[in-house]
């Protein structure tokens, strides 16, 4: 298990003046992983931006290119994790050993290390080892190198070693491009009118961008329109503007429903059929997390079921979270359409 998601691509990464850099300097890696004077590749910029995505591109790049090179992207999050029970189960000697016999090491928001001396310790060993063979290390951060506080010096110095990319936010013939891509891969068709609209109007980040998209499929199947400007207008309306608009568990009820083709009824029926037990479980995970109701009374709105059953709900969606990937996804569309 490389931990790579073959979704990301070169290919559906878009090019701009805002990446190029990051991108060339990527895609020289994925083609001469080792071999170029990018090592390490540090790539660093804002949350949503494509750091994630890049890096996963060039670890699938090489997967897909080279039949013996070793690919691991990892998480610092999971990289700290693994390396505290490597320590607690006596194996952190299996856990270096593991991470020193990989060819190519793309190691995502560095950031996240800092602080852990114990952490930064053993990646200081794994790099040095690494990168004295002359395998490839890429890595991302959210914030330049110099203002990475929490980060020892001697790891600091090693970034600078390669070469250091941003990667800034897109401008608006990249977000047109960025649009026309997601529209795309979600299989729908949106006039240009709109996408210009929109483009025009958010000009954050690439994953809000996505999301608007996510938003306006929702608001256009709920209230059954067509995805034009004066929807999209509304939409961003309600996105940039009604931010502290207050969700109820109305809301919640009716969009859980409508999102998986089930009734409100059933929602708060007996039923224990899988294709309703899931949707109430997600329901009063977000009723917690929308409203101040206190869960006694957010039992009370699903047929009236007692605070324990709520708790057990929402302590069913955190394990099912930690299982499958998917239900963190589903959570976050379905978020979309309270923003
Ligand atoms: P980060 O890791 O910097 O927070 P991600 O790589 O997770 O950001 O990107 C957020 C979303 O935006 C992802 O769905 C990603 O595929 C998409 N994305 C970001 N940059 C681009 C780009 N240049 N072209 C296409 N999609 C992009
Ligand atoms: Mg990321």
């Amino acid at each position: 298990d490389t931990y790579l998601n073959p979704n990301y691509s070169f290919d559906n990464f878009i090019e701009g003046d805002c990446n190029r850099l990051a991108r060339s300097a990527g895609f020289a890696v994925a083609q001469r992983p080792g071999l170029t004077s990018f090592n390490p590749l540090m790539m660093y910029g804002g949350v949503g931006l494509g750091k994630t995505h890049l890096v996963q591109a060039i670890g699938n790049y090489i997967t897909n290119h080279f039949d013996n090179k070793l690919v691991l992207y990892v998480s610092s999050e999971k990289f700290t994790n693994q390396f505290i029970n490597s320590i607690r189960n006596n194996t952190l000697q299996e856990f270096t050993d593991f991470y020193m016999k990989v060819d190519v090491l793309a190691i995502d928001d560095v950031q996240f290390l800092s602080g852990k001396e114990k952490t930064q310790d053993t990646f200081f060993h794994i790099f040095n080892h690494l990168h004295q063979l002359g395998k490839q290390i890429i890595m991302t951060s959210d914030r330049p190198p110099r203002e990475l506080q929490g980060l020892q010096d001697r790891l600091l110095s090693r970034f600078k070693w390669g070469l250091t990319a941003d990667l800034q936010t897109p401008d608006f013939e990249t977000r047109i491009a960025i649009l026309q891509k997601k529209i795309q891969s979600e299989g729908i068709s949106i006039d240009y009118d709109v996408i210009e609209y929109v483009a025009h109007s958010v000009n954050s980040n690439v994953r809000e961008l996505e999301g608007v998209i996510v938003s306006l499929m929702a608001q256009a199947s709920l209230t059954r329109r067509e995805i034009d400007v004066e929807l999209a207008k509304n939409t961003l309306r309600n996105i940039v503007m009604n931010e502290e608009k207050e969700v109820t568990i109305d809301t919640i009820q009716e969009v859980i429903s409508d999102y998986f083709q089930i009734t409100v009824a059933d929602l708060k029926s007996k039923s224990r059929k899988k294709e309703v037990v899931y949707p109430r479980q997600l329901a009063m995970y977000l009723a917690k997390e929308y409203t101040e109701l206190p869960l006694k009374s957010i039992g009370y709105h699903f047929g009236g079921r007692d605070h324990s059953t709520v708790i057990h709900s929402i302590q069913s969606v955190n394990l099912l979270m930690d299982e499958t990937p998917d239900v963190e996804e589903t959570l976050l569309k379905l978020r979309s359409y309270f923003k």
